[in-house]
């Protein structure tokens, strides 16, 4: 491609953006840095009715996080600026008198208990009441294709409130592509004539959205499948200004984990994982989870994220953002929804995890567990070299190791029953010993003593592994008995073993 890759991703600040939305703009993204072109961020605001406050600010914080940045935005190499739709409203009102002017729009007057008259009686006949080529001359509609043009004139200098509609054209054929989905044809007497314009001065989605995407210079329009029904009126748009229409790519749906039906803002609550990249804080009060406060990796559900509509075609899973940016290809990206597995992206979580060096894990580990304050932080490294294999999130990392840094405080019932023998104590006080005995403390040595005299005496192994490990750790879990003895040292081995035994004879 030669021609400068310019692509924008434009969401709504109606609220914190679904992880649908990240993905769109990843793709974005993607595309943008496959082809060394710009990845432009607009805010689309032009419906003050749903605008919630924060919510720009939690888009952007989203993006930094899962590390895909935009070139342009508002407050950022703001060149084709500004990118907040409401700081452009001075500008919209232009075009559309501009297709007033070319016959490609017109003025409509009808109120809207008129519009709703007109849907009910419709109702009635089991009909659908379309605004279109079929009804707009008619005279039952009220609008300037029927007024005169002293009368619209009159109207809208006494202030009435009145829209500006396109005039969609009657009994055409119209051929659009998709990069995704290929060739599409669509009959225009299907199409209704939207609103483009109000009369409080502010645009619609539609008009802002095309104008934007025209003064912007974008090339490709990539976003998703529930606009691919606006496409046909997009493309009449850009014709109406003799305007060169961008390139499409409309994204496939994000499904449920069932299958079935599209992932909402609301599943995330009802089914349990987190379906918006950060924590959301309602002006209600009302919290909502995000993948970040769960305890995921950005890593992580960037590349699950990338997997939802898209594969390379090969068997490779894991693939970083720089991998992405090499391997994206918008043609390998289906039509088929993609459903949602909420397993995958904690098996990618587990994956970048191990990745991680064990000392940075540890100073996250540190960084969110009280009791780690006064440890030393390589300590806690070595510590999660030996478990890090059975976590999934950091969050994980203290019920799986907290007895290296803590002595039991209780003992498990159920392992107790299975490990405490006739003889245990015994057993324990004999291991004790070699342990104290044990000069060249390592991991070897130890397991060569301890191994070496239960051979010689021919004592169940269990017998001695279980009672030890359940007075280390209080449970029959954790890594090998001999890597814990060895990183809680002589002493604090010799202390748990006591006191199991205090406990046991009591
Ligand atoms: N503002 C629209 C949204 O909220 C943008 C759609 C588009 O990309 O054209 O998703």
């Amino acid at each position: 491609m030669s021609e400068n890759i310019r692509v924008r991703f434009a969401p709504s600040p109606t609220g914190p953006l679904h992880i649908g939305g990240i993905r769109t703009a990843l793709f974005n993204y993607l595309f943008a840095k496959k082809h060394g072109g710009q990845f432009v961020l607009r805010i689309e605001d032009t419906d003050q009715n749903r605008y919630v406050e924060g919510a720009e600010d939690y888009i952007i914080n989203a993006l930094n996080w899962c590390k895909i940045p935009f070139d342009e935005g508002p407050g950022k190499n703001e060149k084709f600026g500004p990118y907040r739709q409401s700081e452009r409203k001075h500008l919209y009102k232009q075009y559309a008198d501009k297709l007033i002017a070319h016959g490609k729009a017109y003025y409509a007057f009808d109120t809207s208990e008129e519009l709703n008259a007109h849907r009910k009686g419709h109702e009635v006949e089991g009909k659908t009441f379309i605004y279109n080529w079929h009804n707009r001359q008619k005279g039952r509609l009220v609008n300037s294709l029927v007024l005169s043009e002293e009368e619209t004139k009159k109207k809208i200098e006494s202030g009435e409130d009145y829209v500006i509609r396109f005039k969609s054209p009657q009994d055409e054929t119209l051929h659009l592509n998709d990069i995704i989905r290929g060739n599409i044809t669509i009959d225009t007497n299907v199409l209704d004539d939207k609103i483009l314009f109000k009369s409080d001065g502010m645009p619609t989605y539609h008009l802002a959205n095309i104008v934007d995407d025209h003064l912007m210079e974008i090339t490709h329009v990539i976003r998703g499948e529930e606009w691919l029904p606006s496409l046909a009126l997009h493309k009449l748009l850009y014709d109406a200004f003799d305007w060169n229409a961008p390139k499409f790519a409309h994204l496939p749906l994000i499904l449920k984990p069932t299958g079935k039906g599209k992932l909402s803002k609301r599943d995330g609550d009802k089914l349990g994982f987190p379906v918006f990249p950060l924590e959301y804080k309602a002006p209600d009060g009302s919290v909502s989870k995000g993948y970040k406060e769960d305890g995921y990796f950005s890593d992580a559900v960037v590349n699950f994220l990338a997997f939802l509509g898209w594969n390379p075609g090969t068997e490779q899973e894991i693939f970083g953002l720089d991998q992405l940016v090499t391997d994206f290809d918008l043609a390998k990206v289906n039509k088929a929804g993609a459903r949602f597995d909420p397993d995958k992206t904690k098996w990618f979580n587990h994956h970048y995890m191990q990745q991680q060096l064990d000392l940075d894990l540890a100073k996250q580990f540190k960084g969110s567990q009280l009791e780690l304050a006064d440890i030393d932080v390589n300590y806690i490294a070595l510590v999660i070299g030996l478990i890090k294999e059975r976590a999934t999130f950091i969050k994980d990392f203290w019920g799986l190791s907290h007895f290296f840094f803590e002595s039991p405080t209780d003992y498990d019932v159920k392992a107790s029953k299975k490990a405490i023998k006739e003889g245990t104590s015994d057993i324990l006080i004999k291991v004790s010993d070699i342990i104290l005995g044990t000069d060249d403390f390592n991991v070897e040595n130890l397991q060569a003593n301890i191994k070496g005299w239960i051979t010689t005496n021919e004592i169940g192994f269990g017998k001695v592994m279980m009672p030890l490990r359940l007075a280390l750790v209080g449970a029959l879990q954790g890594p090998d008995v001999f890597d814990i003895i060895y990183m809680i040292g002589k002493s604090e081995t010799i202390e748990r073993i006591k006191a199991f035994l205090q406990n046991i004879s009591s």
